[in-house]
């Protein structure tokens, strides 16, 4: 008999959308914007972060980077 050839019907659609530098979160307004003010830091253990302010409500932002 016929072999059906199973074929993944659902392609993983994992579009790769690069985190724009300087997009953090905002706890506020809970959403994802892009920072204002954005300064990169180093945190105490000496990873890079990013530091800025929502362009919207100015509540303090935070974003750590991924360590290169
Ligand atoms: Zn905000």
């Amino acid at each position: 008999m016929p072999k059906k050839s199973a074929k993944p019907a659902a392609k993983k659609a994992a579009k790769k959308s690069p985190m724009a530098e300087g997009e953090g979160y905002c706890v506020k307004c809970k959403a994802k914007r892009e920072m204002a003010n954005v300064k990169k830091v180093k945190m105490a253990n000496g990873r890079p972060a990013l530091k800025g302010t929502c362009p919207v409500c100015g509540t303090g932002m935070f974003k750590i980077l991924p360590p290169s």
